[in-house]
C-alpha cells in the first residue's frame, strides 16, 4: 500500500471552478461582444497598463525586434522551431486520408482538411513564453491553416522581442500585443480590427483558460492547458539532487504548479526532500517554487512498479518523467499522461523548449481523455461517400427505408424508397 510522506492540496482545476473568474470572463466577452475594440482597450488598459496606438505590430516593429536579439538568441529559436517542424511533420505524413470499397459498389473515405484560421495565444505574464510561440504557431503552419494569428501580452511594458520573432520566423500571418480575456474574446469573438478566427490554442493563466472554456462551441479549441503540473517516477538508479532540480525545476512555473515524487524507495524520497530544502536556498525563482512545494508538492512512496503505474495513471499529470531502471514498463503500461519523459538523460526542460514533441499539455487530469496540441488538433477529419452502382443503391436503400420506418423519419424513408424505386428498376 502507498504511503504519503508528503501530501499537497488538491491542485485547482484549469478553469471554471472559480466563479469569480468565471463571472469576470463572462462580463469582459460580453462587453466585448457589445463593443468591439473598445472593450479590448479598456481590458488591457486595467490588467496590462497597455494601451499602444495599434495592438497589430506592424513590419517595422516586427523587424525592430529581431534586431534587439542576438544572432545567437536567433539561431536558438530557429534550432527549437527545426525540431518541432520536423516532429509535426512526421505526425502529419502519418495522417492518412482513407478511401475504400466496404460493400461492392459502395465508396467510403475521409479526407483530413485544415481549420482555415487558428489564433495562438502565447503567455506572457510571468514568464515571457517564447517556447509557446513554437509550439502552436509552427504547428499549426504545418497542418496547412491559411490564416495564423498570433497574441501574447506585452511583457515589462511592451511586446517581448524573443516573442515577436518566434511567432514571425514559425510563419504567423498576424501578431498582436495583447493577452488574457481580452486577447482571447478578440480572436474568438472578433471586433471591426481583429477577424474572429476558427479555432483558438495555446495555454494560459485561468483567465485565459476560462475564456476559452466559456467560447468553445462559438469556435474551437485545442483543450484547457492550465497550471503545469509534474510528476517524476523514480527509483535508487537515480539521486535525490536530480529529483529535486526536476521538481522545482517545474514548481517555478507558478505558486498552484503541483510537482509530485513517486518512488519505491523511502531512502530517495529522504534525499530528494533535502536536495529540494537545499536548492530553495539558492535557486532565483524559489519565492515561487518555494510556495508551489510547501502547498501543492507530495512524496508518495509505493511498493513497486505496478503500484507505480496505478498511482501515476490517476494522477494523471501533464508531464511524467520516469528515471527507472527500466522506464520503458511505464511506457508500456501507463495509460494517462500528457507527456512521457523516459530516462534520466532527458527532462521535461528539454520537451518544453526545444527537443520537439509539443510542451502544450492537459493538465489536471485532462490527460484522462485528451493527449497534448499537436498538428492533428488542427486538422478535421471530414467523410465522404459515393455509391457506383444501382445494385448498391438499392441493396442500402431497402435496409435504409426499413431502418427509417423503425424510428419514425418518414421524409428519411422517402429519400431512400425513391431510390429504391428508381433503381430497382436499372438493377433489374
Ligand atoms: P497569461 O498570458 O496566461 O496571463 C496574463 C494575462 O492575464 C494578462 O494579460 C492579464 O490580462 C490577465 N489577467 C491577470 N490578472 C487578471 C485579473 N485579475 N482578471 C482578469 N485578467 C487578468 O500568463 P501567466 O499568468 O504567466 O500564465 C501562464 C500559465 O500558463 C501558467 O499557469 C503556466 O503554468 C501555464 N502553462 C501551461 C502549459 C501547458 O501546456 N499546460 C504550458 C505553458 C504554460
Amino acid at each position: 500500500m502507498a504511503r504519503w510522506l508528503k501530501r499537497g492540496a488538491e491542485p485547482e482545476m484549469v478553469a471554471s471552478d472559480d466563479a469569480k473568474v468565471r463571472a469576470t470572463v463572462e462580463g469582459i466577452l460580453a462587453e466585448i461582444t457589445t463593443e468591439g475594440d473598445a472593450a479590448v482597450r479598456r481590458y488591457s488598459e486595467k490588467f496590462d497598463n497597455w494601451s499602444p496606438e495599434s495592438f497589430r505590430l506592424s513590419r517595422a516593429e516586427i523587424d525592430a525586434c529581431y534586431a534587439a536579439l542576438s544572432e545567437q538568441t536567433i539561431a536558438d529559436i530557429r534550432f527549437a522551431q527545426t525540431q518541432i517542424r520536423n516532429f509535426a511533420q512526421v505526425q502529419r505524413d502519418a495522417l492518412r486520408d482513407v478511401e475504400v470499397e466496404t460493400l461492392p459498389g459502395i465508396v467510403l473515405g475521409h479526407k483530413n482538411l485544415p481549420v482555415n484560421s487558428v489564433g495562438c495565444y502565447v503567455p506572457g505574464g510571468k514568464y515571457p513564453l517564447v517556447a509557446s510561440a513554437h509550439m502552436s504557431v509552427v504547428t499549426a503552419k504545418v497542418a496547412g491553416v491559411k490564416r495564423v494569428v498570433a497574441c501574447a501580452p506585452p511583457y515589462q511594458g511592451k511586446p517581448n522581442p524573443a516573442i515577436v520573432v518566434a511567432m514571425d520566423m514559425a510563419g504567423a500571418d498576424e501578431i498582436y500585443s495583447f493577452g488574457g480575456v481580452q486577447a482571447i474574446g478578440a480572436m474568438g469573438i472578433g471586433t471591426a480590427s481583429v477577424a474572429p478566427v476558427d479555432m483558438i490554442v495555446g495555454p494560459g493563466n485561468a483567465f485565459v483558460a476560462e475564456a476559452k472554456r466559456q467560447l468553445f462551441g462559438r469556435i474551437g479549441i485545442d483543450l484547457l492547458a492550465g497550471p503545469t503540473e509534474t510528476l517524476v517516477i523514480a527509483d535508487e538508479s537515480v539521486d535525490g539532487e536530480l529529483c529535486a532540480t526536476d521538481l522545482l525545476g517545474q514548481a517555478e512555473h507558478g505558486y498552484n504548479s503541483p510537482a509530485v515524487l513517486l518512488t519505491n524507495s523511502e531512502k530517495l524520497a529522504h534525499d530528494t526532500i533535502a536536495a529540494i530544502e537545499r536548492q530553495l536556498q539558492t535557486l532565483p525563482t524559489a519565492p515561487i517554487a518555494g510556495k508551489a512545494w510547501e502547498v501543492y508538492g507530495q512524496v508518495i512512496l509505493a511498493a513497486d512498479e505496478a503500484e507505480m503505474v496505478r498511482i501515476a495513471d490517476d494522477i494523471a499529470s501533464e508531464h511524467v518523467q520516469v528515471m527507472t531502471r527500466n522506464p520503458d514498463y511505464f511506457l508500456a503500461n501507463m495509460t494517462n499522461y500528457g507527456a512521457l519523459f523516459l530516462g534520466p538523460l532527458t527532462n521535461v526542460s528539454y520537451g518544453d523548449k526545444v527537443i520537439g514533441t509539443n510542451h502544450t499539455l492537459p493538465t489536471r487530469k485532462a490527460a484522462r481523455y485528451t493527449g497534448g496540441l499537436w498538428v492533428g488538433k488542427f486538422m478535421k477529419t471530414c467523410t465522404y461517400q459515393r455509391v457506383l452502382t444501382p445494385e448498391a443503391s438499392v441493396l442500402i436503400g431497402e435496409y435504409c427505408s426499413r431502418l427509417c420506418a423503425l424510428e419514425g423519419f418518414a421524409g428519411h424513408k422517402a429519400q431512400a424508397d425513391i431510390r429504391v424505386a428508381r433503381h430497382g428498376r436499372e438493377a433489374a
